[in-house]
């Protein structure tokens, strides 16, 4: 299985890939625009490894979704902000490891850092765009990294790793259900983004589960590409209706 510095290391890769097909394919490219997509096509990369028990890939997650929806959802155009908030939050985090116990990759001292770099972002965009709002809005930033710290934790512990969130349709699922919360020009893009890091992350699964050193095939090989999980023919079913139900509600006809 592929480790996670090589996951984060092949979305962003992807990613910078997807920004150029984009831009050929007529996007106007805006920093904006790039950051959306890049920031998408990373998210897909770690996601299916988010319910995995030590994984770093949960307090990543956690880590963006905490630093970003906050600003989302309380400041007018908060998409403009995020080309600003994404490069902020990754550097925050990158000094906060510097510092003793705050370095560690996952745990409650992983989780400290992810709540310093949200509530600095959060609060400082928010003094910065909403100043006459600041006291109001910054207790619910504050509220909503809270819940983010304890919602996900909870989605982690009723899911089975490498069950059915590791699975092609999962990702299928994950994009198309971003493309309906998100709206806006390139909602589609972003969507699209989310997906594709999705299938980066199971390919690459899928190619380290070949030894390459004596040219074996792993045990592993042929379960991160999956489209139907033959132990939980119930779940596999019910996720590729959910897809279904998604896309065709975001085409339009439901
Ligand atoms: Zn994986």
């Amino acid at each position: 299985m592929a480790n996670f510095k090589t996951h984060v290391g092949g979305a962003g890769l992807v990613g910078l890939a997807y920004v150029g097909v984009s831009v050929y394919a007529g996007v106007p490219f805006t920093w904006n625009v790039a950051g959306l997509l890049l920031a998408t096509t990373w998210l897909g990369g770690i996601l299916p490894d988010m319910d995995h028990d030590t994984s770093q890939s949960l307090v990543e997650i956690i880590g963006i979704i905490s630093s970003t929806l906050p600003l989302l959802l309380f400041l007018p155009n908060a998409d403009a902000v995020l080309a600003v908030v994404i490069p902020a939050h990754i550097v925050l985090h990158l000094v906060l490891r510097q510092v003793p116990y705050l370095e560690k990759a996952t745990g409650p001292w992983a989780m400290a850092r992810v709540v310093i770099v949200a509530l600095a972002i959060g609060l400082v965009f928010i003094w910065l765009r909403r100043p006459e709002e600041f006291k109001r809005l910054s207790l619910t930033v504050l509220a909503a990294v809270v819940l983010i710290q304890i919602a996900l934790p909870i989605f982690k512990e009723i899911t089975v790793h490498r069950g059915l969130f590791h699975t092609i349709p999962a990702m299928i699922a994950a994009g198309a259900g971003l493309y309906l919360v998100l709206d806006g020009e390139y909602r589609l893009w972003a969507a699209g983004g989310l997906t594709l890091g999705g299938l980066t992350h199971l390919t690459l699964d899928e190619i380290f589960a070949v030894d390459w050193s004596n040219q074996r095939l792993k045990k592993s090989f042929g379960t991160a590409l999956s489209v139907w999980q033959p132990d939980q023919p119930l779940g596999s079913a019910a996720l590729w209706v959910l897809c279904a139900a998604l896309i065709v509600r975001g085409i339009g006809w439901g």
